[in-house]
């Protein structure tokens, strides 16, 4: 299955992580076969898919049909003042391609919805949801629970940040935490609670770096369990989270 050569510059490349334990060739290829969509190219989703590029992960798909603006630049560290009014897709492309023009990127620019989730989604082998709205995340995670796809959930709100990573059936599913959307549809979004750059590029890089563990197969990911990062206090907890037995999508029916 992973079967194709590492180039001698892919060797010099990654040579940083090949020398990692659980890590070697094996799990080079492992990337460079992987695809990851990442849902959402903003403050979450540039540190991922940066990250992820220049780790080699071979294929990655990014959905988001807005285009840069002035206010994204304080955290959305995939664009520059030059790329305002530019989709947010294409520069991503741009930007990912000048890291590492050895892997695929895969443009998604258009709004997910309930029509075009699925024959999206199904294509990746993990999915890094970085949306900053709760229809869309319940979209992504609902879609995911059926198609068994992991889901790196990550979320950013004033100074608090959240992880967790989602595999179906086999860990708690989003709506075992939060069973259905919260009413306050805006309490997700950056506009309403302001957000340091800091600390989406915190939880955005830790997506990714599930992602490359889940890919590779070494340590322990995020799942049964839930990290929460006070910037303000500089602190991390770590809570463990278990299924619920009346959870709506992954409960008893
Ligand atoms: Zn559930």
């Amino acid at each position: 299955m992973y079967s194709q050569e590492l180039t001698d510059n892919n060797m010099l490349r990654y040579t940083r992580q090949l020398v990692l334990d659980g890590f070697g060739p094996e799990g080079q290829n492992k990337l460079k076969m992987a695809k990851v969509l990442i849902v959402g190219a903003g403050g979450l989703g540039s540190p991922a898919s940066i990250y992820l590029a220049a780790a080699g992960v071979g294929t990655i798909g990014i959905v988001d049909y807005d285009t840069v603006s002035y206010s994204n630049l304080n955290r959305q560290i995939a664009y520059s003042t030059e790329d305002i009014g530019r989709y947010k897709t294409d520069c991503s492309e741009k930007q990912l391609t000048r890291l590492n023009p050895d892997i695929e990127i895969i443009k998604h620019s258009l709004k997910l919805s309930a029509d075009n989730v699925r024959e999206i989604l199904v294509a990746y082998d993990v999915i890094i949801d970085a949306t900053d709205n709760f229809p869309t995340r319940y979209l992504v995670s609902d879609t995911a629970y059926f198609l068994k796809k992991p889901v790196i959930e990550g979320a950013v709100a004033g100074y608090d940040g959240i992880l967790m990573t989602i595999i179906p059936d086999k860990t708690p599913c989003y709506r075992c935490l939060y069973p259905t959307p919260p009413e306050d549809i805006a309490l997700n979004s950056t506009e309403e609670t302001g957000v340091l750059g800091m600390l989406p590029g915190i939880i955005g890089t830790m997506q990714a770096l599930e992602a490359v563990k889940l890919i590779i197969g070494i340590g322990q990911t995020v799942s049964g369990r839930i990290i929460t990062f006070d910037a303000i206090s500089s602190s991390f907890r770590d809570i463990s989270w278990k299924r619920r037995k009346d959870c709506p999508l992954c409960g008893k029916k």
